[in-house]
C-alpha cells in the first residue's frame, strides 16, 4: 500500500537538534529542560532518539507508577476508548463510581472529587476549606515553609517557597506559612480567620522531608481543638510510594494513637493514572459535627474533564496491578535497599555526599556544597543540576530538588536488578567526583 498519510520528515524523526529547534520556535519556554529527547520506554528504562538507554529512577516525577509502556495500561486505554472516552459530569459512568469506591476503601469513609492534576486537586481542597469556614468568616489556610502545592495562583500562594511566586504578584490572599514539623509554631500562627492547615506528609519539591508522627498527631489534636480542617497534599507522596496508600499511614505505623489518625481532606494526582492525567481529592465523611463530604453540593465545584471513564478505567487498572503484584511492599523493601546503599555511599564519600533521607520510593540524596566538590565548583549551575547531568551521561535519570538534593521517585514496580544498576551508576559517578 502506498502512503496515505505522508511519514514525517526524517529530520524530525532522528535529529535531537531539529526537535529542540521546534521547541525553541513554538513552545513557551517556561521549563528548564535537559538536553534529552526520548522516543520510547519499557519498564524502568527509556530510550532517547539516538538509541541510548537510560535507567529511569525519576519516574516522570513520581508519575509512572507502573513504569513505561506497561501492557495493562495500554490494553485498558485501548479497551475503554473503544467503549467510551468522555460524556461529561452531567451523567454517570461506572469507572468513576468504582474508582471513588477504591480510593475511599484505601483511605477511610468519605467521598472523592476527580480533577485533572495535583494543582487542581489542591484548589478543590482550598474551596472546601473556604466553604467550611464561610459562615463564620474564616478563610485562612496555614501551609508549611518549603512546601509545594502547585502552580495555580492559589497553589502558588499556598506554596511555602518564595521563588515560585516571584513576578506573579499580587499573591492570592488567605494563605500564611509556618515552619514544618513545628507544632508550637502552628498553634501560635492560628488567627480568628484560620480555617485549615495543609501539609505534605513528605515534602517532595522541598527536598524529601517527612512529617514526624508527633507533628501529625499534634496537628490533628490542634485542629480538633480549634475547629480547623487538617488537609494533606498527597500528590507526590501518595499512592503507595511510601509503602502505604497515603504517607500518613506509613509515618504513623506503630505510633500510639496512629491508627485513629485521619486528615479531613487528601489531594492526589501524579501516580494515580500511571502517566495518564488524573487528579482527585478525598473528603472525610464527617468532622466537627459537619457532613464534610457533602459540603460541596451541586453547582459548587466542577471541571469538564474530571473523572472521565477513560482516566478512571486506567487509574482502576493501576490500582489493580499495584495490589495484585504487591507493589506497596516492593516500594517499602526496595526503597529501604536504595536508602541503605545510598547511606553506604554517603559514608564512603563524605566529600561529595551529605545525607540520604526518605520513605519507600521517595528518596532524597543531599550533596555537599558545590565549593566543597572541586569537580563541580567551577560549574555555573547548582550542584544538583551538575550531578544530575553527569548521571545522564552515565545513563541514569533522577530528579533535582533545589540546589543540593537529587530525588529518586522510581516506578513502584522497579526490580531489584534495576535498583542495583542505579546504585552502581550512582557509585561510579560519585567516585569520579571524590
Ligand atoms: C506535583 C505536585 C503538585 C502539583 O501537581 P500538578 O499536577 O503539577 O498540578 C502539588 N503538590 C505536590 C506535593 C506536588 O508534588
Amino acid at each position: 500500500m502506498k502512503d496515505l498519510v505522508p511519514s514525517p520528515p526524517p529530520v524530525v524523526r532522528n535529529d535531537v537538534a531539529a526537535i529542540q529547534a521546534l521547541y525553541q520556535k513554538h513552545v513557551v519556554p517556561s521549563y528548564g529542560r535537559f538536553d534529552l529527547v526520548f522516543r520510547h520506554g519499557s519498564g524502568s528504562h527509556l530510550f532517547d532518539v539516538t538509541g541510548k538507554r537510560y535507567l529511569d529512577l525519576g519516574g516522570g516525577i513520581a508519575v509512572c507508577s507502573l513504569g513505561h509502556a506497561h501492557p495493562a495500561i495500554t490494553e485498558t486505554l485501548i479497551e475503554q476508548s473503544r467503549k467510551l472516552v468522555h460524556v461529561s459530569n452531567l451523567y454517570y459512568t461506572e469507572p468513576q463510581g468504582r474508582l471513588a469506591q477504591q480510593i475511599v476503601r484505601h483511605v477511610a469513609p468519605g467521598k472523592v472529587f476527580f480533577s485533572n492534576s495535583g494543582g487542581e486537586a489542591n484548589e478543590g481542597l482550598f474551596k472546601l476549606a473556604r466553604k467550611f469556614g464561610h459562615e463564620e468568616g474564616r478563610f485562612e489556610i496555614l501551609t508549611a515553609a518549603n512546601s509545594f502545592h502547585g502552580r495555580t495562583l492559589a497553589g502558588l500562594a499556598a506554596t511555602g517557597q518564595e521563588k515560585f511566586r516571584k513576578g506573579f504578584e499580587p499573591t492570592t490572599p488567605g494563605f500564611r506559612h509556618i515552619p514544618f514539623n513545628d507544632l508550637q509554631a502552628a498553634r501560635d500562627a492560628i488567627s480568628p480567620a484560620t480555617v485549615a492547615i495543609l501539609i505534605e506528609g513528605v515534602q517532595g519539591e522541598g527536598g524529601i522531608t517527612p512529617a514526624t508522627p508527633e507533628y501529625l498527631l499534634g496537628l490533628r489534636a490542634l485542629c480538633d481543638e480549634k475547629k480547623l480542617l487538617l488537609l494533606m497534599d498527597g500528590v507526590q507522596c501518595g499512592h503507595f510510594r511510601t509503602g502505604r496508600f497515603q504517607s500518613f499511614q506509613r509515618i504513623l505505623e506503630g505510633a500510639p494513637g496512629g491508627e485513629r489518625f485521619l486528615p479531613d481532606g487528601v489531594s492526589m494526582a501524579k501516580s494515580l493514572g500511571g502517566g495518564f492525567p488524573i487528579g482527585a481529592f478525598w473528603v472525610r465523611a464527617e468532622v466537627h459535627g459537619v457532613k464534610l463530604c457533602d459540603l460541596l453540593g451541586p453547582g459548587t465545584h466542577a471541571t469538564t474533564f474530571g473523572g472521565t471513564p477513560l482516566a478512571c478505567a486506567v487509574a482502576l487498572k493501576v490500582l489493580d496491578v499495584i495490589e495484585r503484584e504487591r507493589l506497596a511492599d516492593n516500594a517499602r523493601q526496595l526503597g529501604e535497599f536504595l536508602k541503605a546503599e545510598l547511606q553506604r555511599l554517603v559514608d564512603a564519600y563524605p566529600q561529595v555526599l551529605k545525607t540520604v533521607r526518605g520513605l519507600g520510593f521517595m528518596v532524597g540524596l543531599e550533596l555537599q556544597e558545590k565549593e566543597k566538590i572541586p569537580a563541580l565548583a567551577a560549574g555555573e549551575k547548582a550542584a544538583s543540576l551538575q550531578f544530575v547531568n553527569r548521571l545522564h551521561e552515565a545513563g541514569l535519570l533522577t530528579i533535582p530538588s533545589g540546589t543540593q538534593v537529587v530525588r529518586l521517585l522510581p516506578a513502584l514496580n522497579l526490580t531489584r536488578p534495576d535498583a542495583e544498576e542505579g546504585i552502581a551508576i550512582l557509585e561510579r559517578t560519585v567516585r569520579s567526583l571524590a
